[in-house]
């Protein structure tokens, strides 16, 4: 590990696909400058680093830790509290840190459900049912997994956070405003944002950044995309397409509308707002064109996957966080009862 005298970087990924650690790199050549401005020292997807070499170093040592991936297992918690433990700024960086994201919507349902689905799916060749447990004995001796929560949480419901950069992943061009302003804040060329802020997006809504020409909007059913030809230049969500836009914070300066999507929310909640999914509800709500309570229904059941609609990107950071069965299951517990449930089956 480099000793050289630089403010000191490290980058880790949780529980993520991957995006976040792409997009980094799709800074192109201000990469450079990172290299130029700080020594990275833990950055597992680039470099090889121990987790001992992290332990080694003195408590607040690295200067800039960009977290990103939510917390899944035992192993993501225990890296939390190490990077916090070291990091003068630790960023929860990309919605999964920030909100959960995608891997969070398996808050709905049991770890039995998703091992069963993993482990014993049409697509997985495991005859014997065999499930990972977090100790095990083998010849060679006895082996240890991180242990699998049955909750996913964001990075700030198990460490304090300095601040929170959403988007799935954060755009480029915003990491690299991100990294500009801390640059120039070690060379006391600039000030830091106040503690908790949301950096590296913007104030305001999708909506407002977004050039589609919006009337009183008035829905009397919802659509699919790919079921019509949309208008090129309207509103999206006038035209029966449900766009997250009104929710979802600014700062992507509106890409999937203007390219002809809908916004999913992947910004994350815009400013103030306590519950993102209910914002969205209360949105959509307010446009339908009904006051019968049947047909108001029977618009509402065209908007397909609701859970995943409206709390695609935010379950983890919503108020609801989870289902009840996910909250109640005894992880390992349940997954044993599983796996007897599927050896009995199989005997
Ligand atoms: S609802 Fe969607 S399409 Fe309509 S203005 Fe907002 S972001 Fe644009
Ligand atoms: S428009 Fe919505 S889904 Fe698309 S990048 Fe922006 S915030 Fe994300």
């Amino acid at each position: 590990m480099s000793t050289n005298g630089k403010p000191k970087f490290a980058m880790y990924w949780a529980a993520a696909c991957g995006g976040c650690e792409i997009a980094v790199l799709n800074i192109h050549e201000k990469i450079l400058a990172v290299d130029a401005n700080f020594d990275v020292v833990f950055w597992p997807v680039a470099m090889d680093a121990k987790y001992k070499d992290v332990e080694a170093m003195p408590d607040g040592s690295i200067t800039l830790c960009l977290f990103n991936g939510a917390i899944r297992n035992s192993e993501n918690e225990h890296l939390a509290h190490l990077l916090r433990r070291k990091s003068q700024i630790l960023v929860a960086f990309g919605s999964c840190a920030c909100e959960g994201c995608i891997p969070a919507l398996a808050n709905l349902t049991t770890p039995a459900a998703i091992f069963e689905a993993v482990y014993h799916g049409p697509t997985t060749d495991n005859s014997t049912g065999i499930l990972p447990h977090p100790n095990v004995r083998v010849l060679e001796g006895d082996l240890h997994i991180p242990e699998f929560y049955p909750v996913m949480k964001t990075l700030d419901q198990v460490v304090p956070v300095d601040y929170y950069m959403p988007g799935c992943p954060p755009e480029p061009r915003q990491i690299g405003a991100v990294i500009d302003l801390v640059i120039e804040a070690l060379h006391g060329q600039a000030a830091l944002p106040p503690p908790q802020s949301v950096i590296g997006a913007g104030g305001s809504t999708v909506c407002d950044e977004c050039p589609r020409t919006r009337h009183e909007k008035k829905i009397r059913r919802f659509v699919r995309i790919q079921d019509i030809q949309p208008d090129p230049t309207l509103c999206l969500l006038e035209q029966g397409i449900m766009c997250s836009g009104p929710a979802t914070r600014s700062g992507c300066t509106a890409l999937c509308p203007q390219a002809g999507a809908p916004c999913v929310g992947c910004y994350g909640p815009a400013e103030g707002v306590l519950d993102y999914g209910a914002r969205l509800l209360t949105a959509v709500a307010s446009v339908i064109d009904s006051k019968d309570p049947q047909e108001i229904e029977a618009i509402l059941d065209g908007i397909p996957d609701p859970a995943g609609m409206f709390y695609r990107f935010n379950l983890a950071g919503s108020l609801l966080r989870a289902s009840k069965a996910a909250i109640n299951a005894k992880e390992w517990g349940v997954l044993r009862a599983e796996e007897e449930r599927h050896a009995a089956h199989h005997n």
